[in-house]
C-alpha cells in the first residue's frame, strides 16, 4: 500500500519571493530527521511538501512523529495515493479507512481538486463518495458541522490522496533561516526552553555552558551535555562549548564586594560567550532570563549585562511566569532532566544580599580593579572545549 506524508507548511507561506529558500531549509532538516528511518524523497507542490517512504519496511508512524518536531510544519498527515481515477479512489478509500471509520459515528468529506481536468468538481466528489462511504459503513451519520472524522480527497496534479487525521505540526519557522545564535545553557529549566524558542524562530543554535569544577561536578556538567542532546530534535545539530570558568570565579570570590559577584560573574559570562559567538558566527545571544524572577534578573541588572555586549541579547521567556516556562520545558521534554538537582555554578558563590538595583559605573570601577580579568576572560573563550550533538544521537538519560 503506498502512503506518504503530506506537510502542510505554516508561516512559509506568508513568505512571498523567499518561500523557495525557506521550503529547501525545512526539506534539508526534515531529511535529516528522517534519515535514520530510510532514505525519504521530498516533492514541493504548492503549498504542500510531499514525503515519499523509500520502497519496503518504513516506520510511518515514527516518522510522522519525527517530523513534528521539525520547525515550519504546521500541519501534517499520512495519506493514501491513489489513482486520479473515482473508481480508484471509491475501492481505495473503503480500504483505507475502514479500521477509522468502524470506529466513529459520524464523518464528513472534503474534497480539493488542483487539478482541473478531473471530470468531477469537489461537490460532486464529496457527495459520491459520502454515499460509498455510508453505504460500507451504515451505521455511520454524515455530520458537516462537527464530524468525528474528516475524510480528506486531494486530487493533486501527479496523483490524489486520501487522508484523514491531520496532526499538528512544531509551528515556528525552519532553523537555520533565521541565522544563528549562541545559547547560554546553564542546568536549569529556563535556558533549554529559551534555546527552543529561539530556533522556533529560525535561528541554528551553539550552547555554550560554564562549568567551575571541581566545585560543580562531572554530574553537573553530565546533565547539561544531556538537555543540548535533548534539544536536538527541534534544534538540529548543537556544537556545545564548556568554558571552564572556576579561575574567573575564584577571582570574582576574592576580589569584589559580594553583593556584586552575581553581577560581576554575569557580565564575564556575557564576553566570553560574545567572543564565541562572534568566532562561531553567532549573530546573537540568548538566554534563559525572565523579569524579575530572581535578582540578577531586574531592568537594572539586565541593562548592566546588556551593556558589555554588542550582539543582541534574546531573552524570549523574559515575559513568562515560571509556570509557562515549566509547561514548554515538559512539553520538550527537559523538565525532568533540568530539576536534577545538581550544583550550577551560579549556586556555587551565591551572595547573600544581592543587588537588585546595580549601576554600570560601579560594576566597571570594580572590574576595573580586578587585575587581568581581561587575560582570564579571553582564555576561558580559547580554552573552551567542544562537544557535538547531532540529531540521531541516541539519548541516555
Ligand atoms: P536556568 O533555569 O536556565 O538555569 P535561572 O532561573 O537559574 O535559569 P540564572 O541562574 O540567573 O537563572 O541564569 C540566568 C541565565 O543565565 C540562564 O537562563 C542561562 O541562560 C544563563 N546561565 C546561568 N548559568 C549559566 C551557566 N553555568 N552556563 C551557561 N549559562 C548560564
Ligand atoms: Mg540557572
Amino acid at each position: 500500500m503506498k502512503e506518504f506524508i503530506l506537510i502542510k507548511n505554516g508561516e512559509i507561506v506568508l513568505k512571498g519571493l523567499n518561500k523557495g529558500r525557506f521550503e529547501d531549509a525545512l526539506i534539508k532538516n526534515a531529511r535529516r530527521r528522517l534519515e535514520p528511518l530510510g532514505r525519504f524523497t521530498f516533492r514541493k507542490a504548492q503549498s504542500t511538501i510531499y514525503v515519499i517512504p523509500p520502497e519496503g519496511e518504513v516506520d510511518l508512524d515514527e516518522a510522522v512523529a519525527r517530523l513534528q518536531t521539525v520547525f515550519g510544519i504546521a500541519r501534517l498527515c499520512r495519506a493514501r495515493v491513489v489513482e486520479k481515477d473515482f473508481e480508484d479512489i471509491k475501492a481505495k478509500a473503503v480500504e483505507y479507512l475502514a479500521k477509522r471509520l468502524r470506529a466513529a459515528r459520524t464523518f464528513k468529506v472534503e474534497a480539493k481538486r488542483s487539478d482541473k481536468s478531473f471530470p468531477m468538481n469537489s461537490p460532486q466528489i464529496c457527495r459520491e463518495l459520502g454515499g460509498v462511504l455510508l453505504s460500507h459503513f451504515p451505521h455511520l451519520r454524515v455530520d458537516v458541522e462537527n464530524p468525528e472524522v474528516t475524510v480528506m480527497v486531494e486530487i493533486r496534479e501527479f496523483a490524489a490522496f486520501i487522508h484523514v487525521d491531520q496532526l499538528p505540526g512544531a509551528g515556528g519557522i525552519p532553523v537555520g533561516t533565521g541565522g544563528k545564535g549562541a545559547l547560554l545553557l546553564s542546568g536549569g529549566i529556563d535556558s533549554p526552553v529559551a534555546g527552543y524558542m529561539m530556533a522556533k524562530r529560525g535561528l541554528e543554535l551553539i550552547a555554550v555552558h560554564f562549568a567551575s569544577p571541581p566545585y560543580t561536578s562531572d554530574r553537573a556538567r553530565h546533565k547539561v551535555e544531556l538537555l543540548a542532546r535533548k534539544l536536538t530534535p527541534y534544534c538540529g545539530r548543537i556544537p556545545l562549548f564548556v568554558v571552564p570558568f572556576t579561575q574567573i570565579q575564584e577571582a570574582i570570590r576574592d576580589q569584589c564586594p559580594e553583593d556584586f559577584f552575581t553581577l560581576v560573574m554575569r557580565r564575564c559570562m556575557m564576553r566570553i560567550a560574545e567572543a564565541i559567538a562572534l568566532k562561531e558566527g553567532c549573530g546573537g545571544l540568548i538566554t534563559g532570563e525572565s523579569l524579575g524572577q530572581v535578582a540578577s534578573q531586574t531592568l537594572m541588572a539586565l541593562a548592566c549585562t546588556d551593556q558589555v555586549t554588542r550582539l543582541p541579547i534574546l531573552r524570549p521567556a523574559i515575559g513568562l511566569d515560571k509556570e509557562e516556562i515549566v509547561q514548554i520545558a515538559r512539553k520538550i521534554d527537559t523538565f525532568d532532566t533540568s530539576i536534577l538537582p545538581y550544583e550550577d555554578c551560579c549556586t556555587v558563590f551565591t551572595p547573600r544580599h544581592p543587588k537588585t538595583k546595580p549601576k554600570v559605573a560601579d560594576l566597571e570601577t570594580i572590574e576595573g580593579r580586578m587585575p587581568g580579568l581581561a587575560e582570564m576572560l579571553d582564555q576561558a573563550a580559547r580554552e573552551a572545549e567542544l562537544v557535538i550533538f547531532r540529531q540521531s544521537d541516541p539519548v541516555e538519560e
